[in-house]
């Protein structure tokens, strides 16, 4: 009983003491466990006499329920502190600044485009896209562009294989095939815009790339007039670049619209006033246009009779060089990020 009551006032002290769940185990079975002092005395309980059990045991019992009592606290305690120190070393400071990845956008032109066709979308025109490999025909003949005008020479013209007129091909000089291809497949009224790359046998300059983006666009219904050519172009031009702007038509010529016209802008810079954007004239020149020629109308066995329509064919680049004050047009093309960063 002496060796009982010892055991007992040192356990809270030694089990306090403990630092960690595995010592605690250790201690548990060295002072409950199957070979503990308190085991062994219950299974000599036998041997005392009779009038003793009872006092001894119970004794026993006292002694084992506290200890394992004090156990479990302490088990308790530890396994909090243990989570606890999970915790703090899985804790996320949101407040820590975020490593700086850099993320790409859109180039400018891609931005451009985009800017374009929706406008068209808007005005409730269709988009189509087509081949940039494309035949003679659908590149100038079906477009009233005689085998003897200038345009066809390889001055001007990318040529992927020559051949006889029918199997020529040629990196496409305008987005104008679709026209051809657009209206051999749908029928009036047709309101499209067809976005692309096109290809000139130009050397590279300030204003001249020998690839660059059009957008095209084509609008043939009953009764469509030179008003409203001029109406939804200038519609287009004030939504790319201000409600202020006017529009002028001038005389020009393409084989494949009559009357043929540019257009041009009231310079957004200056308005009107003359700066180095629009080169002291007040207006910028942007695109060209026209009324559909009948002779492409026959083309496509739409009745030039029955139907009219207006074309227009607009510079991507153009569109961006002007608005951004950007000065060479190699700088869309270089993919120099210290430009592209900027826009
Ligand atoms: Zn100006």
């Amino acid at each position: 009983m002496q060796e009982l009551t010892e055991l007992l006032a040192a356990a809270p002290g030694r089990i306090d003491a403990v630092g960690d769940l595995e010592s605690l185990e250790a201690l548990e079975r060295e002072l409950i466990g199957r070979e503990s002092v308190i085991a062994t005395m219950r299974r000599s309980l036998g041997s005392l006499p009779p009038e003793e059990r009872p006092v001894v045991g119970a004794r026993l019992n006292e002694a084992f329920t506290r200890i394992r009592e004090l156990l479990a606290e302490r088990r308790a305690a530890l396994e909090r502190a243990a989570e606890d120190q999970l915790l703090e070393e899985e804790r996320v400071d949101v407040t820590l600044p975020l490593v700086d990845v850099p993320v790409g956008h859109r180039h400018l032109l891609s931005q451009t485009l985009d800017e374009v066709i929706d406008i068209f979308v808007s005005l409730g025109y269709a988009v189509a896209r087509g081949p940039e490999v494309e035949t003679s025909y659908y590149n100038f003949d079906a477009l009233n562009t005689p085998p003897t005008h200038p345009a066809r020479l390889e001055s001007d013209t990318l040529y992927v294989d020559w051949g006889e007129p029918e199997d020529e091909l040629v990196l496409r000089t305008h987005t104008s095939p679709m026209q051809i291809r657009y209206m051999e497949t749908h029928q009036p009224p047709v309101y499209v815009v067809v976005p692309g790359r096109v290809y000139r046998a130009d050397t590279l300059d300030a204003t001249h790339s020998p690839v660059f983006n059009q957008v095209e666009g084509l609008a043939v219904d009953a009764d469509i007039t030179m008003a409203d050519l001029k109406g939804t172009l200038a519609a287009f031009m004030r939504a790319f670049f201000g409600k202020e702007r006017t529009v002028r038509l001038l005389p020009h010529f393409f084989p494949f619209t009559e009357p043929s016209a540019e257009m041009h802008v009231s310079c957004f810079n200056c308005d009107g006033s003359g700066c180095r954007v629009c080169s002291n004239t007040g207006w910028i020149e942007l695109l060209g246009c026209g009324m559909v020629d009948p002779n492409v109308f026959e083309a496509v066995g739409y009745d030039p009779a029955a139907v009219s329509g207006f074309a227009f064919g607009v510079g991507v680049d153009r569109l961006a060089l002007v608005r951004h004050g950007i000065n060479h047009i190699k700088h869309l093309y270089e993919n120099d990020l210290r430009v592209l960063e900027q826009f």
